[in-house]
């Protein structure tokens, strides 16, 4: 027989799909509306608007059903052509994942490749940029907040790589797990295409995702050419909502209206500040496990630490799946796993979203205590010394 969950509230600390309001879970509770309604307009252009908010644009912003994947397409079926080539920024399982999608639609994949425990180096991408002197890199891919491995890729730097070189190339960057947990700015950074999703920052169920738009995509969107049909965006603009080509989830829409009236509420600034406060207390507990031979952070530069998810990876020899297993089925704490080649090496603490010192500390005691019954070494005083971060 299956063992019972343990009884408690189901602690939850995957870095998303993340932790949900319970005023937005009340508002998507919504009875259904006609997506044409006047009254639905104006929820859905005010979702519209504060999504521009938090993105940092004035530009535009498309909307799709469907998770990040829907919006990591849309961003290379509107803006290339078969044989254009694409430039990804390695930074982990995601990176790859989006170059992978990019090959299979005939785009010449490069990518600058990096160790994913540090990061690319802005050097070897300025290099990149420089030696491509004929153009034919139309893109470079960014994954702003690689969740798989915990570590920030910053997309300022890779405009100013862009701009130093003179390469016209568009700039496209994944904001899944940054966007309203990490500092953004879509059109100071000269982002071209900022792929979001519902189900992290946003604090909504998963099922809607975005691309925030420039002017300068729009002109390279005319010239596309790989095939294309729901994603269009042209074809979006003829639409009343001007997204959308068939049904409009109107109950994420509810849920989006109240999860932006949340972040507003709080200010975007807090919220940045929030996450960082949070994500200092969990580096600072995983830092007095690692002691000589306990588990280590998985991002080895500090200055690309990662404040809305941190990857652990497991001392040597260590099942981090055996210990997420513990984690779950005795204490009820659902934690991140290890994706693609770290599957088993790493688990992942979400620190993103909703949440809270107590969420946190919880989290971190039960992480310490998950080990101390599984007999995985660590230095104990984990949650001591993120509340010292906390306190300080
Ligand atoms: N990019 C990043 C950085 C992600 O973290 C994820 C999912 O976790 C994705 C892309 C893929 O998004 P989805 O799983 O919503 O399709």
């Amino acid at each position: 027989p299956k063992p019972a969950r343990p009884r408690g509230r189901h602690f939850f600390a995957n870095p998303g799909p993340t932790n949900i309001p319970d005023s937005v879970l009340l508002a998507t509770a919504h009875h259904t509306v006609d997506f044409n309604d006047p009254s639905f307009a104006e929820v859905y252009w005010g979702c519209v608007e504060g999504l521009k908010r938090v993105l940092r644009t004035t530009q535009h912003v498309f909307l799709y059903t469907g998770s990040g994947h829907a919006a990591w397409e849309a961003s290379l079926v509107n803006l290339l052509s078969p044989g254009d080539a694409i430039l990804i920024l390695e930074s982990g399982h995601f990176s790859q994942s989006w170059g992978r999608m990019a090959q299979e639609f005939g785009l010449e994949l490069r990518t600058v490749p990096a160790d994913w425990r540090r990061g690319v180096e802005m050097e070897a991408v300025r290099a990149a940029l420089a030696a491509d002197t004929a153009h034919a890199i139309k893109a470079v891919g960014v994954v702003h907040n690689e969740t798989s491995t915990g570590l920030t890729t910053p997309v300022a730097a890779v405009r100013a790589a862009l701009d130093a070189t003179g390469h016209p190339a568009l700039l496209l960057a994944d904001t899944i797990s940054s966007l309203g947990s990490l500092d953004f700015r879509m059109d100071e950074w000269g982002v071209d295409a900022a792929v979001g999703g519902s189900q992290k920052g946003l604090m909504l169920p998963t099922g809607l995702s975005f691309t925030g738009v420039s002017e300068k995509a729009m002109r390279a969107h005319a010239e596309s050419r790989l095939p294309k049909h729901y994603f269009r965006w042209s074809a979006m603009l003829q639409r009343p909502l001007k997204s959308f080509l068939g049904t409009v989830p109107t109950s994420l829409f509810y849920g989006l209206q109240e999860s932006l009236r949340l972040i507003e509420e709080e200010g975007l600034d807090k919220v940045l500040a929030r996450h960082s406060r949070l994500a200092g207390a969990v580096r600072a507990a995983v830092q007095r496990w690692s002691g000589n031979d306990g588990p280590q952070l998985f991002c080895l530069d500090p200055s690309r630490y990662s404040d809305s998810v941190t990857a652990v990876l497991m001392p040597e020899g260590g099942d981090a799946d055996a210990l997420r297993r513990v984690a779950l089925q005795r204490f009820n704490l659902s934690l991140g796993g290890g994706l693609g080649p770290l599957g088993g090496r790493v688990f992942r603490i979400g620190h993103l979203g909703d949440l809270n010192e107590p969420m946190i500390l919880g989290t971190l005691a039960t992480v310490e205590l998950a080990m101390r019954v599984s007999g995985v070494p660590h230095r104990a005083g984990g949650v001591e010394a993120a509340l010292d971060a906390l306190a300080a």
